[in-house]
């Protein structure tokens, strides 16, 4: 039987170059939407009813037909729904940034004044942390579980303080774990009783229709509703986008929320803009009203893409882990990543390994406010760029990586 060190001095010996560090769609995803190129010609200057894509009236909101469509994506209607430009992460910092400068509709004063604090969950999405630490929020963290975020945890934090501000996560299919929330924890988290009364909900809910298995998917909840129902219709604020769904780098963000929120931040974004790229929202608005099926027939086209490479990932994990022991790791349903943790703490240790025999993992720590792991276990899986063969290849050496690092710590103990 080869050694752990021999067998990853063999592949270390293939001289590979493979990368599953970044959540990023495939050019065969991109592909699919090709037809967003050509969605609209020179003839195209105005909407069905009579805007002119040109010029600057049409409202800071959004085109209404970007409205109801990305609305209904959300759950919401056009009136609960603004449509931005490119990037949900920019309408998460319009909105965290109107509120520590102005505060939100049910605050008493400017976020920046309260020195707020924001809860997110752990692991978790390493911009979240990257945004809201730029922004001088202070980090509470608590776990996310299988069925969402640790609301223990949360209930405490936010009965303990009027300084927690809120708490910004991924309900669905989530970044890095895939969990999605239950409705039974959407429900406490839309009625907890807060020191703070404009304590809110940020759900990015990037990955909402990013199922790998359309037929048996989870069923994403609907923030909007549930405060309202709850008592609390200003609560929730739903951000997602279409940078995995057409172009990452070109999509549109938007977000869902009550209408006295939609209203509060019209007033915001019109200090700022006139408005909105109006072409953008029409391309996108005529390339998914004319594609074959809907946006349902496009993410079940992706899904095609990228369900084989999370299975990869499992098979390739599972043949040469088996149960060893060495290492946990989730298996999601949808949206872009996997949550690996070793069993000893040596997540740091394995990307360097791997990049030392040529494969790029996102960097240890990431997943966790300030790049610390407490654990130093666990390392985010990105399979949806490479092909199926390169993920499998890539997980083999990973794989071999977890068992030489976990090896050499067990050496020195
Ligand atoms: N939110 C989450 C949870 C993500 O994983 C990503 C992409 N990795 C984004 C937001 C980025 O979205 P956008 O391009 O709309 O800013």
């Amino acid at each position: 039987m080869t050694s752990a060190r021999e067998q990853y001095e063999a592949f270390q010996a293939r001289g590979l170059k493979l990368n599953i560090e970044r959540g990023q769609p495939s050019d065969q995803d991109f592909d699919l939407s090709r037809g967003l190129l050509s969605a609209l010609n020179d003839q195209d200057t105005h909407t069905e009813t009579g805007l002119d894509l040109r010029n600057y009236p049409g409202g800071v909101a959004g085109l209404p037909e970007a409205r109801a469509l990305f609305g209904s994506m959300l759950g919401v209607k056009a009136a609960n729904t603004i449509v931005w430009n490119n990037a949900s992460l920019e309408l998460q910092a319009h909105v965290l940034t109107w509120a520590l400068l102005k505060g939100l509709p049910a605050s008493s004063g400017p976020w920046v004044q309260q020195r707020p604090q924001m809860i997110v969950t752990v692991p978790g999405y390493d911009r979240h942390f990257l945004l809201l630490q730029t922004l001088g929020f202070e980090l509470l963290t608590v776990q996310m579980q299988s069925d969402g975020p640790d609301l223990d945890a949360v209930e405490r934090l936010a009965a303990g303080s009027d300084r927690v501000k809120g708490i910004l996560f991924v309900p669905t299919y989530s970044n890095p774990g895939g969990q999605s929330i239950s409705e039974e924890k959407a429900r406490r988290l839309s009625a907890l009783q807060a020191a703070a009364p404009d304590f809110t909900i940020f759900a990015d809910d990037a990955y909402r229709v990013h199922h790998l298995y359309p037929d048996d998917r989870d069923v994403a909840v609907n923030f909007v509703q549930l405060c309202a129902d709850a008592g609390h219709p200003d609560r929730a604020y739903v951000f997602a986008s279409t940078s995995k769904i057409t172009f990452a780098g070109a999509g549109l963000g938007f977000v869902a929320t009550s209408e006295a929120n939609v209203t509060a931040l019209s007033v915001w974004l019109n200090a700022q803009s006139i408005g909105p790229n109006k072409v953008e929202q029409q391309r996108h608005v005529q390339f998914l009203k004319r594609y074959p099926g809907g946006v349902d027939a496009l993410m079940a086209a992706h899904a095609e893409i990228i369900r084989p490479k999370f299975e990869a990932v499992n098979e390739a994990l599972k043949e040469a882990l088996g149960d060893s022991g060495l290492a946990r790791w989730t298996s999601p349903r949808g949206g872009y990543f996997i949550s690996l943790d070793t069993t000893y703490p040596v997540a740091q240790r394995v990307v360097e390994l791997a990049a030392q025999a040529g494969v790029s993992l996102t960097p240890a720590g990431a997943t966790y406010p300030g790049k610390q792991d407490p654990n130093g276990s666990n390392i985010r899986l990105a399979p949806t760029r490479p092909p199926v063969a390169e993920v499998r290849e890539a997980m083999q050496v990973v794989a071999a990586c977890i068992r030489l690092a976990s090896e050499e710590y067990l050496a020195k103990q």
